[in-house]
């Protein structure tokens, strides 16, 4: 484990007052340890740092992780957990309220009754997302290295549309151009939506075969060691007509505002309005029912939020998306979205592929 982070947890556990963490959300576990598996948790307080999994990753632990104690368990989280934080010493224990549901949870406090353990569990939300938030040099190393594959598979993809396409095909030909690149899968499954299917934001590729003078929006994304982007092109055969042009007019207009104007120390509120302004002034304002855009990383949506109830305060190191839309039913729609970064307090783009509408066959 990168020992900064390790540091950064303790200081964020001592400040929320308790004896120790659990941290038990698989990527939250994987950013806090280097731990990838997909059965473990990791335990931290100001004294130690466990990971625990049992038979199956025992060993893949020990490859991946460093400075961390590995213990191997037996059952249930609730068949071994209460005893193990007890021997530590622990009397309040936070765990994620996002990630443990509720049966689990009366679990645990079954089997702390049971054994008479003198253990509180407390719970907390977004304590690691808050540390994830902010990448690392390294981190956006691996986010921009996903993010130019994206661009070099919608490249060579966009040449390739043509008139008879389905969606479905399109969709797996740019899933094979991001696997070939060296994508580790896909992040999300991708959106190809043509005509009225580009009305849904998160359309499913249909058969749909592509026609002349309509809207395809393409939503796509690569994973390089876990590290995601994500990112949205409208395109159209042949000529665009005068509404999808206009629609797609005032979304670039949108989207290439937030770029220039989104700044380190503004709320993911009004980061959000600074975009949104333009397309209510072009009298859209109820065809963009989404936020503005998202943080990626670990997960192509993660902290900070950008939308108009975000309080999330921007700053410099944040990966997040900038993705206006305007969705009309039965007519189309339209997005644009990059993946950028916060430096020095103004937006840098990591998503170069152009915006024109238009693939002229
Ligand atoms: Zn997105």
């Amino acid at each position: 484990m990168p020992v900064d982070r390790l540091h950064k947890l303790r200081r964020v556990i001592a400040r929320e007052g308790l004896d120790g963490l659990l941290v038990s959300k698989p990527v939250n576990c994987r950013y806090v340890s280097g731990f990838t598996g997909s059965s473990g948790a990791v335990l931290v307080s100001h004294k130690h740092a466990i990971l625990a999994t049992d038979f199956r990753y025992i060993e893949q632990a020990g490859h991946e992780t460093r400075n961390l104690e590995i213990t191997r368990t037996e059952g249930d989280l609730h068949d071994w957990l209460p005893q193990l934080v007890s021997s530590l010493g622990w009397h309040s224990l936070g765990f994620e309220a996002n990630h443990i549901c509720f049966a689990v949870h009366r679990q645990l406090k079954h089997a702390i009754r049971a054994k008479q353990l003198n253990l509180e569990l407390i719970p907390r939300t977004g304590l690691v997302e808050h540390l994830r938030s902010t990448k690392e040099p390294g981190e956006l190393e691996l986010i921009v290295q996903a993010a130019n594959l994206t661009d070099a598979a919608f490249k060579q993809a966009r040449t390739s549309i043509h008139p008879g396409t389905t969606e479905k095909s399109l969709a797996w030909e740019i899933e094979n151009l991001l696997r070939e690149g060296g994508s580790e899968g896909v992040p999300f499954d991708l959106v190809v939506a043509s005509g009225p299917n580009a009305a849904l934001p998160h359309a499913k590729p249909s058969d749909r075969v592509i026609g002349q003078n309509e809207a395809v929006i393409i939503d796509m994304g690569a994973r390089i060691e876990g590290y995601c982007s994500d990112f949205s092109r409208t395109l159209c055969l042949g000529r665009a007509d005068e509404a999808l042009a206009e629609i797609h007019r005032v979304v670039l207009e949108a989207q290439l505002a937030g770029i220039r104007q989104i700044t380190a120390k503004l709320t993911g509120a009004e980061a959000d309005q600074l975009a949104r302004t333009i397309i209510e002034q072009g009298g859209r304002g109820e065809a963009f029912g989404h936020g503005l855009g998202h943080g990626v990383g670990l997960e192509v949506h993660e902290a900070p939020r950008i939308g108009p109830n975000s309080s999330d305060l921007l700053i410099d190191g944040m990966v997040f998306t900038i993705e206006p839309g305007i969705y009309v039913p039965g007519f189309g729609g339209c997005r644009i979205e990059d993946v950028v970064v916060l430096e020095k307090g103004r937006v840098r783009v990591l998503t170069e592929s152009e915006k024109t509408v238009e693939v002229i066959q």
